[in-house]
């Protein structure tokens, strides 16, 4: 897949990231023999769906070296929201020179998988926190300590930014991906970003090297300090999204 890389996202993974990659596709077959963590489990699907995906939400920042988007930190702290199996934040700490990735979801199983994996792939810039995103932006350890949170398949645009923006440092980003995308959706989430402290940066829009489906990712830039009142109690940013 070199060619496609370069092609698609101006960046090649090096043969060590490369051995990375595939173990972490062996790992993560594995660890669904137990666990529900992923429907995508041919191995071209994986590339795409889960390698290839999960790094196209930060090739504006990383591989394309945009003017606009500059200055970065050059040991950026991210933070996954709702990770999962890991996506995108372990492709992102085998791809990001120096960065540091903590992964949280709420569910303890997922979390115990990924703490299993993570030194079988060598990562030691990798951290793990079991909790509700909700709770963890209440914290000061973790509130407004981040310089790019992601967010992927977690709910919709607004209740991720509920989730994400509570957790980015002033002048930091965070990162929505989605499937399609709709005006409408854009109108929403200007909205919720403002009341957040945010407001979307920009858009991007992908799509998919082999099966050409469409991508889009959000970037929302934190401008101001997020009101205390926000994230709300858990649940609520679901039940009454901004
Ligand atoms: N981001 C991964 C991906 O794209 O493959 C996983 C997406 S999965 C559909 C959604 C994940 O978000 C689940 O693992 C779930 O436990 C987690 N999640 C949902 N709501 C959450 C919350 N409020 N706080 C933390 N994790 C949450």
């Amino acid at each position: 897949m070199t060619d496609i890389w370069q092609k698609t996202l101006n960046w090649t993974p090096n043969s060590q990231q490369q051995a990375q990659f595939q173990r972490l596709y062996e790992l993560i077959l594995a660890g669904n023999q137990k666990l529900n963590l992923t429907r995508i489990t041919e191995p071209q699907e994986f590339w795409e769906k889960h390698l290839w995906d999960s790094l196209c939400g930060i090739a504006p920042l990383f591989f394309r070296n945009e003017e606009q988007i500059h200055p970065l930190p050059t040991s950026p702290s991210f933070i996954d929201i709702g990770t999962g199996a890991g996506f995108p934040g372990i492709p992102i700490a085998i791809t990001v020179n120096n960065c540091t990735v903590t992964l949280l979801d709420s569910t303890r199983k997922k979390v115990a998988f990924i703490e299993q994996i993570i030194p079988l792939l060598s990562l030691n810039n990798v951290k793990t926190i079991t909790a509700r995103a909700e709770k963890i932006s209440q914290n000061t350890q973790h509130r407004q300590q981040y310089d790019i949170a992601t967010i992927r398949a977690v709910g919709n645009p607004s209740v991720c930014a509920e989730y994400v923006l509570p957790l980015v440092k002033k002048g930091g980003l965070a990162i929505i991906y989605r499937g399609t995308w709709t005006e409408e959706e854009t109108t929403a989430l200007r909205n919720a970003a403002q009341q957040l402290g945010g407001v979307l940066e920009f858009t991007e829009q992908f799509y998919t090297p082999l099966s050409q489906s469409i991508r889009h990712c959000l970037y929302l830039r934190k401008v101001n300090n997020t009101p205390t009142r926000f994230p709300r109690a858990v649940g609520v940013p679901t039940q009454r999204p901004l």
